[in-house]
């Protein structure tokens, strides 16, 4: 018998179907959502990407400029090292903070390029760096407490803000000062209820760096109130000039402050999940805790693969940004030649931030008619908050080949767009996708 579904409002004003299942008796509504999930948003990249592989699935050739992942491969000698770890029967619970071990190399690595004394027990291991943001969040915000976090910013601090019932207040980041955050406008939106400032540094999307000035002027307006600082370090090895400087280690600072920090991005592995915070020690206790309420631990493999990384040679991570630099060069002179497009040198991180405003205000419709008709896939400036607007982003963690003919294909677009009009169609299949390869011969997952 078919079970009929009747649409029904729910308590926030949304249909939902209601089931009649047998003899009309109304069973429980399981697939009704707790109302927080309303709240909260999501990281627009990973869409972008399912919808350019369906493209992709259809015969479409498309570049991908939009996920923000290294295409080198892992290090041969860290997964020789998780191998390794496998066999030597590294499989089962960890402590919840990570292994001794691994925190130990973590505090070694985080003290030595920041300068601070750093401690075992200053360290919580989890899968991937993002659980950091959630679970201080969690730990030090309550509902109605006020987080700044930089618009544009990666997505995630203003959902889970959202989402723990804390209020966001944004902190813009201008163009004019090369989308370093300034601090004089900070001191404008800190307040009473202020418990959580949020720094990323080379930024995603902008790749504005902070200055050692910029991260000074920062800690004196933070300083003796009770606001603590997540500071976002996960490109701080991608960096093109200049030396990286943490707010950590701005005398007085380390107490407050929270580095963020992982694997993914320096090492390339994305996919193995292992990312850490770096904390006052009684705050990494509690971080530890949420740990055991989600996780248990992270694996015991991949922790043995991290201590490969940090403790390993280096000369890896040295190649990969020598490669992101040449890269970085011929997606700067590349877009800065097209109409209409402004865009300023990245100082780090893998992402241009080009102002496109001059061919089309609403980037998100511009984003649609690249994917859609020149098989671009890249992401609007809106995707990482309301002050994105006018703005695109392009990864570039991706070869000069598919670079070039995304520039190309993009130069091409343009000629033919007419903001009312959506131009018409320019696809041109000349380079098919499986014939721009990255440098990379790991394989790529359907999604
Ligand atoms: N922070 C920023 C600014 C990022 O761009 C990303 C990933 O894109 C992360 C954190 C998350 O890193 P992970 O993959 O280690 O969770």
């Amino acid at each position: 018998m078919k079970t009929q579904v009747r649409p029904r409002r729910s308590r926030g004003g949304t249909k939902q179907p209601a089931l009649r299942g047998r003899g009309g008796k109304t069973p429980p509504q399981t697939d009704r959502l707790a109302d927080r999930m309303g709240l909260l948003g999501t990281e627009t990249a990973f869409e972008v990407l399912a919808r350019a592989k369906t493209l992709e699935a259809a015969g479409r050739s498309i570049i991908h400029l939009e996920i923000g992942e290294p295409d080198f491969d892992t290090p041969e000698h860290i997964k020789e090292a998780a191998i390794r770890a496998l066999r030597d029967g590294y499989t089962h619970y960890t402590p919840a903070a990570g292994m001794l071990e691994l925190r130990e190399a973590i505090a070694e690595y985080v003290g030595r390029t920041r300068g601070i004394a750093v401690g075992p027990d200053h360290v919580v291991v989890t899968p991937g760096a993002k659980p950091i943001m959630f679970f201080v969040m969690l730990a030090l915000v309550n509902p109605g407490d006020e987080v700044v976090y930089p618009d544009p910013g990666f997505p995630i601090y203003e959902s889970v803000a959202r989402f723990i019932g804390a209020r966001p207040v944004p902190w813009t980041l201008r163009e004019d000062r090369e989308f370093r955050a300034d601090p004089e406008d900070l001191r404008k939106a800190v307040g009473p209820r202020t418990r959580l400032v949020i720094l990323n540094s080379p930024h995603n999307p902008t790749a504005g760096v902070l200055s050692r000035r910029d991260v000074e002027d920062i800690a004196g307006i933070v300083r003796g109130r009770p606001i603590t600082v997540l500071s976002d370090e996960i490109y701080s090895r991608i960096l093109y000039d200049g030396t990286f400087s943490s707010i950590a280690s701005v005398p007085g600072l380390q107490e407050q402050t929270v580095i963020l920090d992982g694997f993914s991005k320096t090492y390339a592995m994305t996919g193995w999940r292992l990312g850490y915070g770096v904390m006052r020690p009684s705050l990494a206790a509690r971080i530890a805790q949420l740990m055991v309420n989600s996780n248990s631990c992270t694996a015991a493999f991949t922790q043995m693969a991290g201590i490969a990384a940090l403790r390993g040679p280096q000369d890896s991570v040295d190649r990969m940004v020598a490669e992101f630099r040449r890269r970085r060069d011929v997606i700067t002179d590349g877009l800065t030649r097209l109409p209409g497009v402004r865009c300023f040198r990245p100082h780090g991180a893998f992402y241009a931030f080009p102002s496109v405003r001059a061919i089309d205000p609403d980037t998100g419709r511009l984003q649609e008619y690249l994917l859609n008709e020149a098989g671009v896939a890249l992401l609007s400036g809106t995707a990482f908050g309301v002050q994105g607007r006018g703005f695109l982003r392009l990864s570039y963690a991706t070869s000069v080949e598919v670079i070039t003919e995304g520039l190309r294909r993009i130069g091409q677009a343009i000629e033919h767009y007419t903001p009312s009009g959506r131009g018409r169609s320019v696809q041109a299949p000349v380079v098919r996708a499986s014939s721009v390869k990255s440098r990379v011969s790991a394989p790529r997952y359907r999604r």
